[in-house]
């Protein structure tokens, strides 16, 4: 939407003086800070908006849930996905958390994708932009397979190279089955090779064929290889049985495989592979520890995540760090940790664990997992651009020529960002094949709506919905069910229309109620933001419209 549909006079003449009015209103769309908090830049109040103000846009329920999904594809192909397992930094931007409770807008994405799958919606195909080049993708994790789904809705023909023998990289094999069901997954991958994705699996760049046979045979290739190695802790008495790190367990975990762990178990770190190998430790039955050496507040896990650990049993020792293990005829026995302190910040900006001298303690265990870090395994890419072991880019995520690469292989993140980084590449190698313009960063510039522009009281305040949940005794009696349900119909339309549609018009009326000059005229057919046009002929500058516009939209100037 334009600023505004008249363009400001900037003022009068009057008796030679000019005089620049102070109320003269003009319409201005800015961003939410939902939008400016998803790292895909996803138009989260529009989607939203489609669903909350369908009646006025004259919607019925199915085509606005429609349209509203489609908007949520545009930038990512897995809303089942991601309403499962983003940690959602929109949600901590919302405005509405100065009212009351932020929008649950990723329990409302979930159900919208759940929605889709039921009812068979396909991924929307972008008409007449196709070429005839043969685009490679290495690696069938949410990155390979973002970008794979941006080429092949372009109209390419794109073949993507998996060493596993499923798709979905760490959202498989890393993610448990409790947080994120196979079969959801499953038909969000299913979608993206219905446009035509050729799926090659078990075939390992390095391994099965080289990265120059794959730059023979394809025009480019998006290297979305992840991060997939493990990393041990390196102290003494690891090697041996009994140690696991944090993504060995998970894969065997998630392909059904049963690992003999005893009955105590030590899990070193802090992130989110920590806490869902802890999970997936107490769901077989174990003890478990976990041991990580920072803070609460330093902890890089989801928190809800954190919270369900320990309501299912995992106990937690923070400021403490492994030192050794011994061993008894092979098998493990003890662990012994020190307790550390917060010194100075480091690098990351987090404080440092300062080993305290004298503090060592010893917990049993039958089981150690070291969940600390994982690297990519370049071995096969060795001569792109690289930093310590990952992927170097430069804009639009080009690596070399003709290559690109994204996710987790330039730096550990969350699939939100893999799956923005996959978008962005595709975008950036469409429109240098196409001759287009260049892709500029994906960020918004536009002015972000802070609560002071809203009006809160214009909204009742509400509780957002939550969606049911199992009791830990439920979670640990049936080990694979989900710990958490999507919300019911009844639940979204709800919580639609709790949002406040920050800097976008909403037709909520009260400019057009409050101006005695007329000045608002309702469009006869209107949009999501686009309700009324503004003509200030008779525009008095009381600026009243302005000063009732409860979400931000209207400007005095
Ligand atoms: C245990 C765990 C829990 C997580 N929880 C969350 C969460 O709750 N929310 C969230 O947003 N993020 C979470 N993450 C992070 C998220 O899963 C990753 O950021 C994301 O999966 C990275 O996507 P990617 O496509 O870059 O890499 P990956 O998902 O790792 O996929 C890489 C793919 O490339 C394949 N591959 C690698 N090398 C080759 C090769 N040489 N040839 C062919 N194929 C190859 C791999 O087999 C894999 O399928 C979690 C990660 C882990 C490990």
């Amino acid at each position: 939407m334009s600023d505004s549909t008249l363009p400001s006079t900037g003022g009068s003449e009057f008796g030679g003086q000019r005089l620049t009015p102070a109320y003269r209103p003009s319409q201005v769309e800015k961003q939410a800070p939902c939008q400016a908090g998803c790292p895909n830049c996803g138009d989260i109040r529009g989607w939203i908006g489609t669903v909350a103000q369908r009646d006025k846009l004259g919607l019925s329920k199915e085509q606005a849930y429609e349209r509203a999904w489609r908007m949520i594809t545009d930038v990512n192909p897995f809303p089942s996905v991601l309403g499962r397992v983003c940690p959602h930094p929109c949600e901590s931007h919302c405005n509405r958390s100065e009212h009351d409770e932020p929008l649950a807008i990723n329990a409302m994405e979930r159900f919208l994708g759940d929605w889709a799958i039921d009812v068979g919606l396909p991924l929307p195909v972008i008409d007449g932009e196709a070429g005839p080049e043969w685009i490679g993708v290495v690696g069938a994790g949410p990155s390979g397979l973002s970008f794979a789904y941006q080429m092949a809705r372009r109209g390419y023909r794109v073949t993507v190279y998996e060493g596993r023998d499923k798709a979905g990289g760490m959202l498989r094999f890393g993610i448990p089955d409790y947080r994120l069901p196979p079969g959801v997954l499953d038909a969000e991958v299913e979608r993206i090779q219905r446009l035509g994705v050729e799926l090659q699996l078990e075939t390992a760049v390095g391994r099965d064929v080289s990265l120059e046979e794959l730059k023979k045979r394809h025009a480019a290739l998006y290297l979305g290889i992840g991060a997939q190695a493990g990393r041990g802790l390196g102290i003494p008495g690891e090697d041996g049985p009994g140690v696991w790190t944090g993504t060995e367990f998970l894969s065997l975990v998630n392909c059904g495989e049963s690992v003999e762990l005893g009955p105590s178990v030590a899990v070193i770190g802090g992130g989110n592979t920590a806490i869902d190998a802890a999970r997936a430790a107490r769901r077989a039955g174990a003890d478990v520890t976990i041991l990580y050496r920072r803070s609460r507040t330093e902890m890089p896990a989801i928190e809800h995540e954190v919270e369900d650990a320990i309501e299912e049993g995992v106990e937690l020792i923070l400021l403490a760090s492994p030192v050794r293990l011994e061993r008894q005829d092979g098998a493990l026995r003890t662990l012994v940790a020190q307790r550390m302190e917060l010194g100075e910040p480091d690098d990351s900006g987090r404080r440092r664990p300062v080993p305290i001298p004298g503090s060592e303690f010893e917990l049993p265990v039958s089981a150690m997992i070291a969940a600390v870090s994982q690297a990519p395994d370049i071995s096969g890419f060795e001569d792109l651009d690289q930093d310590g072991g990952w992927f170097l880019t430069g804009n639009g995520g080009a690596i070399g020529d003709g290559i690109f690469a994204g996710g987790d292989a330039l730096g550990l993140g969350i699939a939100g960002m893999a799956i923005v980084q996959g978008r962005h590449a595709a975008e950036t190698l469409h429109a240098r094949l196409r001759g287009l313009e260049a892709v500029p960063a994906i960020e918004i510039d536009r002015q972000l709506v802070g609560p002071d522009e809203i009006i809160m009281e214009f909204h009742e305040k509400r509780p957002p919905v939550y969606a049911e949940r199992l009791a830990p005794e439920e979670r640990l009696a049936q080990p694979l069910a989900e710990v958490s349900g999507t919300i019911t119909e009844e639940q979204f339309l709800e919580e639609t229309s709790r949002c406040f549609s920050c800097g976008s018009c909403f037709g909520c009326e009260q400019c057009e109620m409050f101006c005695t000059s007329g000045c608002f005229t309702k469009l006869e057919e209107v949009g999501p933001g686009v309700y009324f046009t503004l003509t200030l002929e008779q525009c008095q500058e009381c600026g009243k419209c302005a000063e009732v516009c409860p979400c931000g939209f209207l400007e005095v100037n």
